[in-house]
Formats: C-alpha cells, structure tokens, sequence
C-alpha cells in the first residue's frame, strides 16, 4: 500500500497548499485501492452493483433467425426490380412456435413477430404493404428489399462473446441482456461500506433542543443521499462533539467497520478545534487546499485501512467536492471503471466573474431553448453554506483552472447530477 508520502514524491509540482483540482484528482487516484471481495446475486438485486468478472454469452441472442414484424415470409430471390411480386399464403408461424412445412417459390408464410423464420425464407413484408385478395398477397414493386425485417441468429450477442465486462455497473440495460442470456445470478464485487459523521460544537442532530448559535446538521442528509445514490452500505456515526476522546472513539470505531470514511467540518486553516489533530493522530493524513470555489479546505489519506476523506464544513462545499472528488474514489473503490461522464455544453445565460488560477462550481439550470441550443442559468445565490440554490440546479457549471471571465452567451461546461444527487 502506497503511504501519501510515496505519492507525493510521484506527484511532479505536488503542492498541498495550493494544488489544483485535476492534480487531486491525480493523487486520489493513486491513492485509492479497489475492494476484492465478490459475492454472487440474484438479478434483482444487482442493479447499479459492479460486475466482479467478465460476463461469457452461454447462448446466442435471439437464438434463431426470426422475424422483426407481422407480415409474410418468403424467398426474397423471387423480388425483381420494378416488378410487383403475387404469392399464396400456405400457413402461419405463430412467435414461440416453429412451422413445420415447407414453403415453395411462389408461397409465403404469414407471420409473427419473435416467430423463428424457416429454412429458406429471408425476407418479411410487412402486412401493412402487403395487399390480400383472394387467398393471395400481393407486393407493389419496388416496395421492399432481399433481407428486409429479417432479425439474424447472434445478432445482439453471439454464444462465447463478452456480454458484459469486469468492472461495468449494471443499469437496467445491463439486467435485461443477463436475463436474455439466461443467467438469474451475477457475481458482483461486494458493497461498498462508507462511515460518515459530521463535526462541531455549533453543529445539533435534529431532535435536539435549538440554541443560540447553533445550526441543524444537515451535511449528514446529504451525505446520506448520495453515498445511497452511489449504491454504499451507509454507517451513520451521527453528530461528534469536538473532544479529542469522542472524536479518537469515533473514527477508531468507523476505521474498523467502513471502507471508507467521511466526515464534514473542521479542516479549515484556523480551526480551533481537535478534528485534524486527531487526524493526524490516527493516521496518514494530508490536509489540502484546493485552488477551486466552493470547497478549498479538504483533508485525505487512512486511518487504518479505511480511506478519510475530510471535507469542508459549508453544505455546498460538501457536496461540491463529494462529487468532484469523493464521488470518483468511491467508484474506483468499488472497482468500477467508469470514466467520469462527459461535460455537457451549453450557453451562459448570464454573464459571470471568474478569476483564473482556480476551478469555480456554480449551480446551474440546463434547459433546451426555442432554438432547440442548450443554455445554461445560475441559480441565485451562490454562497458556499447556501443549499436552496442546489435544490434548484440541475448541475453544476464547472469553469476551469485557467478559465476567466465568462460573458453572456460563452459557451460553458456542465457536470449534470443525473443520477448523482
Ligand atoms: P467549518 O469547516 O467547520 O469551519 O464549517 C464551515 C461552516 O459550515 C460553518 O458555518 C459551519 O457552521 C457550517 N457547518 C459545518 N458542519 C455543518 C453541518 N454538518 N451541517 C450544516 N452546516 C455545517
Ligand atoms: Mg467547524
């Protein structure tokens, strides 16, 4: 296992005090080592889980040339080009029933769709363009060609070929195709365990009586909903006084269940409090500042074999990096070897200040305008402790490193939440 040390030393220009997101991003992923430990599931209950090995085709899908339409099946070499093609129906091939008989030149086969299509027979017309008259069908010419609304055996998956790969995370798509190949059970990588706990003497579980100066936890929530979002068992640790013994108990007892640890509050330059003290204490921990707006302030490493990360105290500064940072670790952790999604791009509908030399998040509303264009509009107040206005974004406009001023109508890029939030 790799001490930060060892990383930092990898890491060219590695600055703690001043480093920038993409450069986190470096380390983390240098960091993080991915979970091992598999387990076999049944298909419902395998969404969003990681596939631990590589998925083989047991079978081919569809298993058979079949028809993509209701209609007639025939020789398609009988088709000449501008010329209409007559033919007598001499039975009917029902989906999940094979037909038995043959089918000469000058016959076809009324058919269903999903029915296997017989030897011999490569092409369907449609009974839409297929004109029935006195026990007879006729197709005008030029209507159709050789092979039309014809399915081919294998042609979603051969038997023997790679369905699925090691590492995918299995989205509805993914459940339909195991169960096209027969498979009611999948081995996946085990469950990721993440601890969380929020820090500060201000900071009140809810239930508890309001004081003067006190806020309601709320870092918690968040965090709660999208580590469930993100598939992990949760272990809530609740709200940790600022006591060096409740908060040593407190990450001593999350180190020894979880996987990883999150906790939120505290590792700001200045803090008066225990919380990086003890950090430092119980583990191989380095504390960041992060050259981007909200966020800044953020602490990672171990404490024991968990991963730490220590985020901010502002709500937003905490679900900011959860998704710019945690988010991606946590996926590598789970053995996931998903890339990041694409930015979106889209115009500002306002202009914005920008310094360069850091990444700015603004929380934004994509939608699509008259010109069908996308453009992108901020949603109020943007202040890093400010939550109303990231209820209201769907997504966050990511201007970067270099980036300065953006003036109305800039094309812009955005991380959408999708799924994430
Ligand atoms: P800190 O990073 O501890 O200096 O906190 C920065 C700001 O975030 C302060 O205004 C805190 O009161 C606030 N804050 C810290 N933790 C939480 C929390 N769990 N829920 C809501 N606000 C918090
Ligand atoms: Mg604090």
């Amino acid at each position: 296992m790799k001490t930060l040390a060892d990383i930092a030393a990898e890491l060219e220009g590695y600055d703690p005090q001043a480093l920038s997101v993409d450069r986190a991003r470096e380390f983390l992923a240098r960091l993080i080592e991915p979970i091992t430990d598999t387990q076999a599931v049944d298909i419902f209950s395998a969404l969003d889980r990681v596939l631990a090995q590589d998925v083989i085709s047991p079978v081919s899908v569809p298993p058979h040339d079949n028809s993509a339409m209701d209609g007639y099946a025939f020789d398609g070499s009988q088709l000449v080009p501008d010329q209409a093609l007559t033919l007598t129906p001499v039975g009917t091939a029902l989906a999940g029933q094979a037909w038995q008989g043959t089918v000469s030149a000058g016959q076809c086969l009324r058919i269903m769709t999903g029915a296997v299509m017989p030897a011999g027979l490569d092409t369907v017309v449609p009974q839409e363009l297929a004109s029935v008259a006195q026990n007879q069908i006729t197709i005008a010419a030029n209507a159709l060609r050789r092979g039309d609304n014809r399915r081919f055996l294998g042609e979603d998956l051969l038997a023997g070929s790679i369905a699925l790969h090691k590492g995918e995370r299995l989205t509805p798509a993914a459940l339909g195709l195991l169960a096209s190949l027969g498979m009611a059970k999948v081995q996946v990588l085990r469950r990721l365990r993440v601890a969380y706990f929020s820090t500060g003497n201000e900071i009140l579980s809810l239930g508890e009586p309001t004081r003067e100066g006190a806020v309601f936890d709320s870092n918690r929530y968040t965090v709660f909903g999208l580590l469930t979002r993100l598939g992990c068992e949760v272990i809530d640790m609740g709200v940790v006084r600022d006591e060096p013994e409740r908060l040593e108990a407190a990450f001593t007892r999350a180190a020894a269940q979880a996987d990883a640890i999150i906790t939120s509050g505290g590792v700001s330059v200045g803090e008066a409090d225990y919380t990086k003290l003890m950090m430092k204490q119980l583990g191989d921990v380095a504390f960041w500042k992060i050259a981007m707006r909200p966020g800044r302030p953020m602490a990672v490493g171990r404490i024991g074999q968990a991963a730490l990360f220590g985020l901010p105290g502002n709500p937003v500064a905490v679900m900011v990096t959860f998704l710019a940072f945690v988010r991606g670790a946590l996926l590598q952790m789970m053995g996931s070897g998903a890339k990041a999604p694409p930015l979106l791009r889209a115009r500002s509908a306002q202009s914005m200040r920008k310094k360069p030399g850091r990444t700015e998040y603004q929380r934004g509303v994509v939608s699509s305008g008259a010109d069908g264009r996308l453009s992108v509009q901020i949603t109020g107040n943007q202040g890093s402790g400010v939550l109303s206005s990231m209820v209201q974004a769907n997504g966050l406009i990511v201007l970067s490193h270099e980036q300065g001023n953006v003036a109305l109508g800039d094309e812009v890029d955005v991380m959408m939440f999708d799924g994430a939030i």
